[in-house]
């Protein structure tokens, strides 16, 4: 026992060390590290590496601690629905507020409107709060899309093409079917007062660029 006490420190050491290495001594990425101290929760253990990201191109910018909750998904909950949202403001406004304490949310994801670029704010392992529903925040990956409900122009072909490459990359990896039942909006998740993605969102089109994702028949290709 007290060996293994002391592999234990001596990880931690290591990870702090590493950390510190890897951030160059940006203080803030430092602090929000630490601040996350996942190696002190029960039951978790899995090596993480800062910076590591969940779908490959996506850029890592850590949402704030206080907007998520670690955990060891698919281990302790299963994944089996993929939350669509609409940031209803830019995406650097997306991306200041999840890194906020105080916003007390944030996606996993956002995917830019010019360019279809994905950041990564949370680990899919981890809990994000972006559905405002506790067994749904458990159970799914969320998905935020740079624009507002009402202009249509704001859902651009390049972020449609992005996200379902994203979102197949998710039903991959957790066995989720790319349905709507699967692939919800914010809208649906029970008890929400939130209407995004709203009227605007193309489901079929969006579905149906999943769809080919999974079948290895990318549209943005053909
Ligand atoms: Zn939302």
């Amino acid at each position: 026992m007290e060996q293994k006490k002391a592999a234990g420190l001596s990880r931690r050491a290591l990870f702090i060390g590493g950390g510190a290495a890897l951030v160059g001594g940006t203080a803030a990425v430092y602090g929000d590290e630490l601040a996350r101290t996942w190696w002190l929760v029960p039951g978790i253990d899995k090596q993480r590496t800062e910076g590591e990201v969940d779908h490959k191109g996506a850029r890592w910018v850590a949402a704030s601690a206080a907007n998520l909750r670690t955990a060891d998904r698919p281990a302790d909950y299963t994944i089996d629905r993929i939350v669509i949202h609409v940031t209803q403001g830019s995406f650097a406004s997306a991306v200041r507020v999840f890194k906020n304490p105080l916003h007390a949310a944030a996606a996993h994801y956002i995917v830019r409107a010019k360019d279809g670029h994905i950041t990564q704010m949370a680990r899919e392992l981890d809990v994000a709060y972006h559905a405002g529903n506790r067994s749904f925040n458990e159970r799914s990956v969320g998905i935020e899309h740079e624009g507002f409900v009402d202009r249509p122009e704001d859902f651009t072909d390049v972020m449609y093409r992005s996200s379902a490459r994203l979102a197949a990359g998710i039903c991959r990896r957790y066995g989720i079917p790319a349905d709507r039942e699967h692939i919800i909006g914010h809208v649906e998740v029970p008890g929400t007062d939130h209407t995004d993605p709203g009227p605007h969102w193309n489901w079929a089109r969006y579905l149906k660029l999943v769809r080919a994702e999974l079948e290895g028949r990318p549209a943005a290709r053909a």
